[in-house]
């Protein structure tokens, strides 16, 4: 497994600890104007947080946006309880966070604390989470992949340990720069967040990732730099690979009829093939589910890869 350094985790736990200390402040709070305007901190510097978009749909990227420090601010932030990150961009210093396709909707609050120069200071805004309707779709599995056997309850539940183990990596290095790419040259068939009612019953999962529509053999190629922390054939998504980005931000490719990488493969962005698409797991026949989670949140790799491309980091 790739494993994250002490040295900047530390550096966050102890801004983790300003955010505490800043909480507690009431005369720390931000100035909220409008919606979507920038937050203004009123003493001593022009430090200003602005949250785009500052209403986030349920399974939708956003960001945070600290402007008025120079590029050595030590920066951290929380947002329904998770870590957020920030790093420079030639715009101030954005910090990435995701509202869970089943997060609970209406306010939830983003703390963000800094360090520049000696000089510290926070922010506390609500993020409101709105409700997105992805719409149901209706597909037909083989009641064995429904009604598992207790062998393949078994495998199931081994798979699960070593996917959550995977889907909660937080190396604190960011791996990844500019624009995602699409991870093959397919379109895509069945968007995100869509609710699926497998064999006439509906699943209380939303599905938590973009399906390409893409043929078998069809080479899938990395969409950003970072790490192969997870490769294997699994019961529900088939050959699978988990790639960490670094700072919480993981993708992943499920139903492969290849795996061309490996754990702890250093692999660039545009690298291709990284594998190819199949039709192994639980499937209706063959396409790329390509899902993205960024600190635990599941959300629209679509969403995703836009905001990727206006970061100009
Ligand atoms: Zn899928």
């Amino acid at each position: 497994m790739h494993q994250a350094t002490s040295i900047p985790v530390l550096k966050f736990l102890s801004l983790f600890s300003l955010i505490a200390l800043f909480s507690l402040c009431s005369g720390c709070s931000p100035v909220l104007g409008d919606p979507g305007a920038a937050a203004k901190r009123a003493e001593p510097a022009e430090v200003t947080l602005a949250v785009i978009p500052p209403v986030a749909d349920r399974g939708s990227p956003a960001r945070a946006i600290v402007r008025g420090l120079g590029p050595d601010a030590e920066i951290a932030g929380v947002f329904d309880g998770k870590p957020v990150f920030f790093f420079p961009t030639k715009n101030g210093h954005a910090g990435l966070f995701g509202a869970d396709i089943m997060i609970e909707l209406g306010e939830h609050l983003l703390k963000v604390a800094y360090e520049a120069d000696g000089q510290t200071g926070s922010f506390e805004v609500p993020v409101r989470v709105a409700d997105r309707d992805y719409g149901t779709r209706d597909i037909k599995v083989p009641v064995s992949q429904v009604r598992l056997s207790q062998a393949d309850q078994e495998r199931a539940a081994r798979e699960k340990v070593l996917t959550d183990r995977a889907l909660a990596t937080v190396s604190p290095e960011k791996l990844w720069k500019g624009e995602f790419l699409e991870p093959v040259d397919a379109s895509i068939n069945s968007s995100f967040g869509r609710k699926t009612r497998m064999n006439g019953v509906l699943s209380p999962r939303p599905h938590a990732g973009a399906d390409y529509l893409a043929k078998e053999g069809t080479p899938v190629r990395a969409p950003a730099d970072g790490v192969v922390i997870l490769a294997g054939d699994h019961f529900f998504s088939g050959k699978a690979i988990y790639m960490d980005h670094g700072q919480g931000l993981i993708s992943m490719y499920f139903h492969l009829s290849e795996i061309l990488v490996k754990e702890g493969d250093v692999i660039r962005k545009g690298q291709s093939p990284i594998g190819l698409v199949g039709k192994t797991g639980r499937v209706t026949g063959a396409h790329l589910h390509y899902g993205v989670y960024l600190n635990g949140a599941r959300i629209d790799p679509s969403a995703f890869r836009k905001m990727t491309a206006s970061l100009e980091d």
